[in-house]
């Protein structure tokens, strides 16, 4: 009739329909000239510029689905780069034709779909303004997988992951090996097939996504993601890792999500298997806590199967034994790649003072002062005889070795006045504790690789995750990963 036909020409999205046809993406394939694909965009990458051999250039690109949940990759180089990069938002539909379609590149590209999209200056995209038709399109597709299955999975390959958000850490800087800066955030994740894992936010993601999450935290109310294109990687047992494409949605609207909330409302995160073990020995996740008096028993268990247990314990310093010196004459020789740093015997030449090395059969006039101190620390459950060696003196002391044994020589008073102000300080100690035996009698040793003075913003943070643990019965305290 003639009502339609006046319908189809009126607004400019209907027009679009009326001239073009819309082709699923599903059918796209090299050999179409003109096909025009209408999709929601999900994902938008930031531009990246880059420079090799043969010039430099810039590129970014942008995952979109449409309503027969095909989805694909179109990118754009310089000119395109330009031109698009500011014009398509994630979240948005548009029309996409006139460009060229291209092999996908598969060791980047995760998505489900032979082909990407390489935009020209004169491709063309337009936005398509109040549509009803594209409510059908969903906002994004998944396709979770439990995290169970990872431990299963190769590293390389790429997974979606619906969990609970069990933390988040703070932001951390680091330098590329090309030199320029980026940061990483982690999070850990868990799911109703009982195990959680940790994902490694990086550069934007970690300082954008990132901060959205960590709010997220605060309230008291669990927090559920949907995560989307995660690469697996067997860093530290397996963990997960973002791609340029990576996006995270809090509370998605997605099926599975019914599952999960019941599984968590009946307490599963308070007995989780962990994937990730924190980077193999780097030193236990900086927000996981250990308390003194678990040292006694809980952590001995575990330190009796054999390996040691890295963990974080935050407590006051109590005692400094200091009667023989808080330091030793290490020798400065060189042993392989590292020092020999056993302590030396000092000589007696008269009025010269001499160092002598017996593993090395090294005479020296000077020697490497290094810490080596027992103390004891407290916290509210108890307290511990632990073990101080160089950093972590540092650290306590707030100077080198060798610049208090200079203040011993030199200032007695105020070498006493150094250690009675280290006493009673409070610190976040990271702590290795193994099994050592000595004279046939076996003991626990625990020993101190870094006493970092507490950041109360994120120490704050950390005790609001414990009040949310007790309100799910969930336990706040742990001995860290095996
Ligand atoms: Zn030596």
């Amino acid at each position: 009739g003639h009502q339609p036909q006046y319908n189809a020409r009126s607004g400019p999205t209907a027009r679009n329909e009326g001239v073009l046809r819309i082709v699923p993406i599903a059918q796209l394939n090299p050999y179409q000239n003109r096909w025009t694909i209408k999709a929601r965009i999900t994902s938008k990458s930031e531009i990246r510029h880059w420079q090799n051999a043969r010039g430099e250039g810039k590129v970014f690109n942008f995952d979109c689905i449409d309503e027969h949940k095909g989805e694909i990759r179109a990118t754009g180089f310089n000119q395109a780069a330009d031109k698009f990069h500011p014009m398509v938002q994630v979240g948005s539909v548009y029309t996409i034709s006139k460009g060229n379609l291209k092999p996908a590149r598969k060791q980047y590209n995760p998505l489900n779909c032979d082909y990407e999209i390489s935009l020209e200056p004169n491709s063309v995209i337009e936005e398509c303004l109040d549509d009803p038709s594209s409510k059908s399109i969903p906002s994004q597709l998944y396709k979770f997988r439990k995290i169970a299955d990872v431990q299963s999975m190769e590293p390389g390959a790429m997974v979606d992951i619906l969990g609970v958000l069990q933390s988040v850490s703070e932001l951390v800087s680091l330098t590329r090996r090309d030199g320029s800066d980026t940061n990483k955030r982690s999070i850990s994740l868990a799911d109703n097939s009982g195990c959680s894992i940790e994902a490694t936010l990086w550069g934007a993601l970690g300082s954008n996504e990132g901060v959205q999450l960590e709010q997220a935290m605060l309230s008291p109310d669990p927090v559920f993601v949907a995560c989307k294109a995660l690469r697996i990687t067997d860093f530290g047992g397996r963990s997960l890792g973002t791609i340029s494409s990576s996006c995270f949605t809090i509370n998605a609207d997605v099926p599975e999500m019914e599952a999960l909330r019941r599984w968590q409302a009946e307490g599963g995160c308070s007995s989780l298997t962990a994937l990730s073990t924190g980077g193999g020995g780097g030193g236990g996740r900086s927000d996981q806590r250990c308390t003194l008096g678990m040292l006694k028993e809980d952590v001995r268990q575990q330190v009796s199967s054999g390996s040691p247990v890295y963990l974080n314990v935050c407590g006051s310093i109590t005692y400094i034994r200091h009667e023989n010196g808080v330091m030793y004459p290490a020798c400065p020789n060189k042993v392989g790649e590292r020092n020999c740093a056993k302590k030396m015997r000092e000589e007696d030449r008269g009025n010269e003072r001499s160092w002598f090395c017996e593993r090395c059969n090294f005479d020296s006039p000077t020697c490497d002062w290094r810490y080596m101190l027992s103390i004891t620390a407290a916290d509210f459950s108890g307290h511990s005889w632990l073990t101080v060696f160089s950093e972590a003196g540092e650290q306590i002391f707030g100077m080198t070795a060798l610049a208090l044994h200079d203040l011993q020589e030199s200032d007695p008073p105020a070498y006493d006045r150094a250690i009675q102000e280290a006493n009673f300080k409070p610190f976040v100690f990271r702590l290795k504790v193994a099994e050592e035996t000595y004279n046939d009698e076996t003991r626990i040793k625990s020993t101190v690789s870094k006493a970092d003075p507490i950041n109360y913003a994120a120490e704050s943070k950390l005790l609001l995750g414990f009040l949310r643990k007790l309100k799910n019965d969930e336990p706040v305290f742990t001995c860290g990963a095996a």
